[in-house]
């Protein structure tokens, strides 16, 4: 049996070299630049790629992926120690080369491409040397891909898509986007949908408008709504068989899911490392914050919260390395996707509280970290879905009572009890001394 809590020295002595790092070269980096994603920006490939470059020298690039893929193939649970040192950065998962879209992405085009798409786009994805986009969500509705309109039509050797899709990140300067359309519209639900991938310079690909959110700082939205016009594409761009959409889509949503919350324990901690140091610095009515017991009492709730948290993405990305198999861990990454809006919102909430007037203002990200609680139960499927998930996993195989009564109904299982024991019971054996 082995079960424990240590993190071998040789990896220790790597993360001390991570925390170090992300202090002195990427916290400032997040400072003056515009987005750390756009591989267009000539000024961000000035910052970014030589930090890139040491951490590829420190063995800590790509840790997501397997050596055949150009990462040391650490797994989960040592990327889930590392991504909790540089989740509160928004440069970090890009400089370590483990940022979402663009990782499950990748994991996609390297289970279902053909080999000239991988030469073409997963080779240069993995080096960063282009961005990619998923292009899932319509207008008129994210959660439920059964009511998906854009729609794929084979004509010839090739597959004609027209629709609309928004909030596809980050199109506004992917080299490609990874596109979900309907092509079989009378197969049963889970069977209707295909992937494909799309060059974003294929004529008819058109952005309607970019579009932004509360909290990101970029110049221009990168949330664009998209319009597919008679988009032309090979028959060999689709990924995965027709029909197979919601399959290939699993391949990125479980690992891209627990990615966001290893990188939400950054976050929460950094909120809680301030909160503590606010309340040990301000003074009230001549003593420090922190000995007040109300704000005392947001400290130890934060602490708590943190740990529960960080505990449930630990234990899940250590399950995802030990099944090799997501879906056998659906349960688990469900729950950690639920509880990250909570945690976050709850302890970057108590950081505004604790700050005061400062808190709120624009002069602290707490603000942006309340409102990233959002983002993170939203993307990749709402929160209710995943509680939706979990309980119906659960209940899965449990059988119902016969009786009028629960299994552990109290008096029905005294009188079992009395039954089963009736003959001791009675019997007035001297009890011993
Ligand atoms: C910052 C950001 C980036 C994103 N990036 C991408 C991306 O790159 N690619 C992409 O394809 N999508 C992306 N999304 C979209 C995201 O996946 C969707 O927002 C999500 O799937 C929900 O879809 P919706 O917004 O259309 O909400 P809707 O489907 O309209 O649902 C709205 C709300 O209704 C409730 N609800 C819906 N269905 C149920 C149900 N069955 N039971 C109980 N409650 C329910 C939930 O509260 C839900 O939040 C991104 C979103 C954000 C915020």
């Amino acid at each position: 049996m082995s079960w424990g809590f240590e993190t071998d020295p040789e990896y220790a002595a790597q993360l001390d070299w991570v925390s170090e790092f992300v202090t002195a070269e990427v916290e400032p980096l997040d400072q003056v630049i515009d987005h750390a994603w756009n591989t267009r920006d000539p000024q961000r490939n000035k910052l970014i790629r030589p930090l890139q470059q040491r951490v590829r020298e420190q063995k800590l690039w790509a840790c997501h992926l397997g050596p055949e893929l150009g990462g040391p193939g650490y797994g989960q649970l040592k990327l889930a120690l590392l991504n909790e040192r540089i989740g509160h950065t928004h440069s970090g998962p890009v400089v370590f080369g483990n940022q979402a879209p663009d990782s499950g992405n990748a994991e996609i085009l390297a289970h279902f491409g053909t080999d000239d798409l991988k030469k073409r786009y997963l080779e240069p994805l993995l080096e960063n040397e282009i961005a990619s986009s998923y292009s899932m969500t319509e207008p008129t509705g994210g959660s439920d891909p059964t009511d998906f309109r854009t729609r794929a039509v084979l004509e010839g050797d090739e597959w004609v898509l027209n629709g609309e899709k928004w909030f596809s990140s980050h199109a506004n300067f992917a080299e490609f986007l990874i596109v979900m359309a309907v092509t079989d519209p009378d197969a049963p639900p889970h069977q209707r949908l295909s992937m494909f991938v799309v060059p974003t310079d294929t004529p008819g690909v058109e952005i309607v408008r970019p579009v932004g959110v509360f909290g990101h700082d970029e110049e221009e939205g990168t949330h664009p709504y998209l319009r597919y016009t008679d988009v032309r594409i090979p028959a060999d761009h689709m990924l995965g068989g027709r029909g197979e959409g919601f399959q290939v889509a699993q391949t990125r949503l479980g690992g891209g899911r627990i990615h966001h919350a290893m990188r939400t324990v950054g976050l929460v901690r950094k909120s809680l490392d301030m909160m503590l140091e606010r309340a040990v610095s301000r003074t009230s009515g001549g003593r420090p914050l922190g000995e007040r017991q109300l704000v005392a009492e947001m400290i130890a709730d934060s602490h708590i919260q943190l740990e529960q948290f960080r505990l449930l993405v630990l234990q899940t990305a250590w399950r995802i390395d030990r099944y090799q198999d997501y879906r056998k861990v659906i349960v688990d990454i469900a729950s950690v996707k639920a509880a990250m809006p909570k945690v976050l919102l709850d302890v970057a909430g108590r950081a505004i509280q604790i700050h005061g007037s400062l808190g709120i203002s624009e002069e602290m990200p707490f603000g942006k970290w309340a409102l990233e609680s959002y983002h993170m139960g939203l993307a990749d499927g709402a929160t209710e879905l995943h509680k939706l998930q979990i309980a119906k996993r659960l209940m899965r195989g449990v059988q119902p009572t016969t009786g009028l009564f629960p299994s552990t109904h109290l008096p029905t299982m005294r009188a079992a009890a009395e039954l089963k024991y009736g003959d001791l019971l009675l019997a007035d054996d001297p009890v011993d001394a």
